[in-house]
């Protein structure tokens, strides 16, 4: 028994010592990988490859400068193809129900014959350790849905790097086939301002609270919403959801008129009954037809092309100022001498700036 044993044993190992069926794959797939020219990656994005689309993304994410370059072309050449699509936004605080939501809503979306693209914008991806859409079990049923394409928010970058990159990615999986993007974002901070610079519509997700319904939103985020959905309407939170719903109406009648002309709605939702679900997809639809036809929408992706051209100017000059080096060690004499009050700050800045001119 004992000899028989490792008899097989010792087969089981021989069969073992035998990787070249793993090894030359894994090389393979590398050197696949790095062969890819942007040309490639472009024919393949447009013809709905979701590997080629995912790869070229994190080309957009990267921060070296050789997928920078690749990225560039990419994105360039992807333009041409995308465009077409809806964009909304959609925010609020952690707990409200989201991720929730974007499944339901989503799925809503998916079912009336759309390809959907949801995409996230998380700045404090530190400190929430990339909770948004990061959480593998969010979003399970969307996610397996093949016209459903979920990716987490870049992690890493500071707010002008996500901002870039999602911007960037919106274009790629527009010229992928998806028609509806989802940018979500936690309605806490700055990032709002950022996602309703490359959205169309922006999406409000609120809690009904004891009377507390403005709190934990910034007010400049409630004028921004398009459509302000309260969430979980439910149960015997359905009652306390309308009158919330009633109390936001009557609060957003003293706002001034945006800029689209569209007056906000504001609807209620449950992911779990899935009410208002239609009717915040008809009131999505409604809007959009709205500022298509009062030429809103025009406008909006206008000033928004120019917004990213001038945030690029302004990244890019940046990044190439301070890494020169001459620049670096100059900065470091003239940080000395403003702290020692022998040169003002405006004349220092002065000094390096036409330091960097000449050259
Ligand atoms: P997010 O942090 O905003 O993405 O919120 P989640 O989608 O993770 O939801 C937070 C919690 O609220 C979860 O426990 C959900 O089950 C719950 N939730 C989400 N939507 C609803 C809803 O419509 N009704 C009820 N009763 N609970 C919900």
């Amino acid at each position: 028994m004992n000899s028989s044993k490792h008899k097989s044993a010792l087969k089981v190992n021989e069969g073992i010592e035998q990787p070249p069926n793993i090894n030359p794959w894994l090389r393979q797939t590398k050197k696949t990988r790095e062969k890819h020219s942007a040309d490639d990656y472009v024919k393949e994005i447009v013809q709905g490859n979701r590997t080629m689309l995912s790869q070229a993304i994190t080309l957009v994410e990267s921060t070296l400068p050789e997928h920078q370059r690749l990225s560039r072309s990419i994105v360039e050449q992807c333009l041409p193809y995308s465009g077409n699509s809806i964009r909304i936004g959609i925010t609020g605080v952690p707990g409200v129900g989201k991720s929730t939501f974007i499944e339901i809503f989503g799925t809503l979306a998916i079912s009336k014959g759309n390809k959907l693209a949801v995409l996230a914008i998380d700045p404090s991806s530190e400190r929430s350790k990339g909770s948004i859409l990061g959480d593998k079990t969010r979003m399970e049923t969307l996610s397996t849905l093949p016209d459903a394409f979920i990716r987490p928010s870049p992690t890493g970058c500071n707010l002008g790097g996500v901002a870039r990159s999602t911007r960037e990615s919106i274009i790629l999986c527009e010229a992928a086939g998806f028609n509806v993007i989802l940018v979500e974002t936690v309605g806490v901070g700055q990032s709002e301002t950022v996602v309703n610079s490359m959205v169309d519509a922006f999406l409000l997700l609120m809690l009904a609270g004891a009377g507390d319904e403005l709190q934990g939103i910034k007010r400049g985020i409630m004028e921004m919403a398009d459509i302000i959905a309260i969430t979980k309407a439910d149960g015997i939170n359905q009652r306390k959801c309308e009158m919330a719903a009633q109390e936001l109406r009557n609060a957003l009648q003293y706002m001034p008129p945006s800029e689209s002309q569209w007056k906000p709605r504001v609807l209620l939702c449950s992911a779990i009954s899935g009410l208002g679900m239609n009717d915040i997809w008809d009131t999505v639809q409604h809007y959009f037809s709205f500022i298509k036809q009062n030429n809103y929408f025009l406008q909006q992706r206008h000033y928004q092309a120019k917004y990213w051209m001038y945030e690029t100017i302004t990244e890019m000059l940046k990044e190439n100022f301070y890494s020169r080096q001459d620049i670096k060690k100059k900065l470091t004499q003239l940080e000395k001498q403003v702290i020692e009050h022998k040169i003002s700050s405006i004349a220092a800045a002065e000094q390096i700036i036409n330091q960097y001119l000449k050259k």
